[in-house]
């Protein structure tokens, strides 16, 4: 449960913001948002509103071929765009401020690789990747490329069918297409293939939740950039942050579900405030009075 307190906001919050930063260490969680600025949709944006498609759940998946025909020939068309996005000014700041020392590393709900490209080194994908794909009765992993070159040779002409990218990297097609649709299978033993990314309705492993909190554990500030924070796998970050009293501060065009908690919120685009945070924190003296503390184990 979150607890409310009044939040500080723009064009004050970013002065606030940078002041919290400033000499402290920071575990950012990022979202969706943090890549809307290099081509990819959010699943919420401003208005905190699921926009009208569904994302896939993991029942439906794991138990309809139908669902997993319209997947992947939706995710077929939609990959050779979603796989040339580059990270944004957001995705180059924070992989600065990594280097400044202010940022610990990233826990991200992005399967989109784009912290890593723009040479973020502490990276945990919390909801995987979409860069590989795994079996899911041998566990054996498919590199998303070479899934690709199968996809478009079993299933020739989709491309020309394609509407616009949606939030999991793929397009919206013409119903009837995913009924001729040849739904790919192992190389290996012919069972089903699914993403490596956490569907809804499925667990983060919990490796990787432990992962996430060794990491929360090595900074002093949460800040929070471009979530909604409606999925409870990021907000549980929020939660904790409050718990053990630690600031959190979130940078976020429009509302989310842990502004009542944050010390400082900032309503903005990412890939314009992050960057004056990296400039403002190059410019201003470290305060020898504030003195990096190990946090104490949850
Ligand atoms: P979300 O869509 O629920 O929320 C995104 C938030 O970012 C919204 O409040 C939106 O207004 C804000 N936003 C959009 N552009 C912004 C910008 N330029 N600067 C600052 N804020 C901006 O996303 P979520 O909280 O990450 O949760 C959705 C889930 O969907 C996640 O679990 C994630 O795995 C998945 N997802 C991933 C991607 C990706 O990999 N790029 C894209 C869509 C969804």
């Amino acid at each position: 449960m979150l607890t409310e307190r009044p939040a500080v906001d723009h064009p004050e919050g970013f002065t606030a913001l940078a002041r919290l930063l400033g000499g402290r260490r920071a575990v950012v969680l990022t979202g969706a948002g943090c890549s809307t600025e290099s081509g990819i949709p959010d699943y919420r944006g401003p208005d905190g509103r699921l926009r009208a498609r569904l994302p896939m759940r993991y029942q439906e998946f794991m138990g309809e071929r139908t669902a997993r025909a319209r997947y992947w020939s939706r995710s077929a068309v939609g990959w050779p765009r979603f796989s040339a996005a580059r990270p944004n000014r957001a995705h180059h700041a924070l992989a600065e401020l990594e280097e400044l020392g202010t940022v610990t590393g990233i826990i991200t709900q992005n399967v989109d690789g784009l912290h890593q490209a723009a040479g973020s080194r502490r990276v945990v994908e919390l909801h995987g990747s979409l860069a590989e794909v795994r079996c899911m009765q041998c566990r054996e992993l498919e590199d998303r490329r070479a899934l690709q070159r199968r996809l478009e040779a079993t299933n020739p002409g989709l491309e020309a069918r394609a509407g616009r990218i949606a939030p999991d990297g793929d397009v919206e097609l013409p119903p009837r297409t995913h009924a001729s649709f040849v739904v790919p299978t192992c190389v290996a033993c012919e069972g089903v293939l699914k993403p490596d990314v956490v569907f809804f309705g499925e667990n983060v492993p919990a490796a990787r939740v432990e992962e996430a909190w060794r990491l929360f554990e090595t900074a002093d500030v949460l800040l929070v950039v471009g979530s909604s924070l409606s999925v409870f796998s990021g907000r549980r970050f929020v939660i904790r942050a409050q718990k053990v009293d630690r600031p959190v501060a979130i940078l976020n065009r429009g509302p989310t579900r842990g502004d009542g908690a944050a010390e400082v919120k900032v309503d903005g685009a990412a890939g314009e405030l992050l960057p004056r945070l990296v400039a403002t924190l190059r410019s201003t003296p470290p305060d020898p009075a504030r003195r990096f503390e190990e946090s104490s184990p949850p």
